[in-house]
């Protein structure tokens, strides 16, 4: 049998239907950027993760990057960010001359709530906090430090559209929600965009101005912005797939049981949930100590895996200019040399999954 790591024709099929409509829909109204499908979107979504404002974008690195740059944090200032994220994460500091300050993850691949406070000095500006793979961070102590340090914090959702921890869903804790909708992620358009969620209604006017050329009436430069508007294609495709968000949501935490009920290999660590938090498994990613022999074997079976992600940040070579050493960050570097990202994908059939498993427990 052979099974990809990610598969995303399926879920097109799955409400092919409604996707055509919704694209010819867009060919025929002559509007293709910033419309009425980016305006409803914008509301649907404000309403999904329970916030005042939504305003559509470009992609998720922008909507990171654009945070950051309307909180007014710029050079000489530091924010903090978990070491074992992806690269995005953290362009979405640098890109603004910020220096990332990289605290360890904890034992759910998340930032380490308790080291947080250890990485605060003068120049922090913000928390930045990623819900990894889909499961919520440890946000009622988050927000604690958050609180007493008046810090604010800035969530990169990009893996976690509609996780909650403690019943309040990702996106709502922080200043800044910060989303992607690239293909493969949960909530993933058919191509690229993003979109940020606040209820602090000068940031998101802001923000709205900054990505359309820092105008809010058309040639009248307020601000210096730039361009990521979101287009009306896009915005259709995924008012279509938001209303079905939930279902694809339940349908990967069911294949997540599966895996954790299933696999039984005493050389496989399995993903853990914290307590009060939830998973939208966006990656279900086990860990094992010789990964390269368990990803060739499953690669010789013919399942394809994925490494998120095999070099941290700090290690990266765009970021030899910050010096870090390896070493510095050892549970990061051990996790970037243990992970592996398993098949996980709408409309992943009982076959199939049970063809990995089955090799997983023979390995
Ligand atoms: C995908 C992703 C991003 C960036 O989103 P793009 O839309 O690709 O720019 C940022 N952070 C994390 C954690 C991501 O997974």
């Amino acid at each position: 049998m052979e099974i990809k790591c990610n598969v995303l024709d399926r879920q097109f099929k799955m409400y092919q239907e409604e996707y055509e409509e919704a694209a010819l829909r867009v060919l025929r109204s002559g509007w293709y950027v910033l419309g009425n499908e980016v305006k409803q979107f914008e509301e649907e979504f404000a309403d999904f993760t329970g916030r005042k404002y939504c305003v559509g974008l470009n992609s998720g690195l922008d909507a990171l990057i654009m945070s950051v740059r309307a909180l007014g944090i710029g050079k000489g200032d530091e924010v903090i960010v978990q070491a074992n994220t992806y690269i995005a994460t953290v362009i979405g500091i640098t890109e603004n001359g910020v220096t990332p300050i990289f605290v360890e993850p904890d034992e759910y691949f998340n930032i380490d709530a308790e080291k947080i406070e250890a990485a605060i000095t003068d120049k922090t500006k913000a928390i930045m906090v990623v819900h990894l793979y889909g499961q919520a961070s440890n946000m009622t102590r988050i927000a604690e430090i958050a609180k007493k340090y008046e810090l604010p914090i800035i969530e990169d959702c990009a893996q976690s559209h509609g996780a909650c921890f403690e019943g309040k869903i990702t996106g709502k804790f922080g200043i800044s929600g910060c989303f992607s909708f690239y293909p493969t992620k949960n909530l993933g358009a058919f191509g690229d965009a993003g979109a940020i969620v606040t209820d602090d209604e000068e940031f998101a006017e802001k923000i709205r101005m900054m990505r359309n050329y820092g105008s809010k009436i058309k040639y009248h430069n307020e601000i210096e912005g730039i361009n990521s508007r979101l287009d009306e294609m896009q915005a259709a495709l995924l008012r279509v797939k938001l209303n079905h968000i939930d279902e694809l949501n339940r349908e990967r935490t069911e294949l997540a049981a599966e895996y954790d009920s299933k696999i039984k290999n005493d050389k496989i660590v399995l993903p853990k949930l914290r307590s009060g938090a939830d998973s939208i498994y966006h990656q279900y990613v086990i860990r094992c100590k010789n990964r390269e022999k368990l990803q060739n074997y499953l690669r010789e079976n013919g399942i394809q895996t994925q490494i998120h992600y095999p070099i941290p940040p700090h290690l990266a070579d765009c970021y030899k200019y910050l010096g870090h050493k390896k070493g510095e960050f050892p549970i990061a570097e051990a996790y970037a040399d243990e992970v592996l990202s398993l098949p996980m994908y709408t409309g992943m059939t009982k076959e199939e999954q049970a063809y990995v498993i089955d090799k997983l427990n023979s390995y």
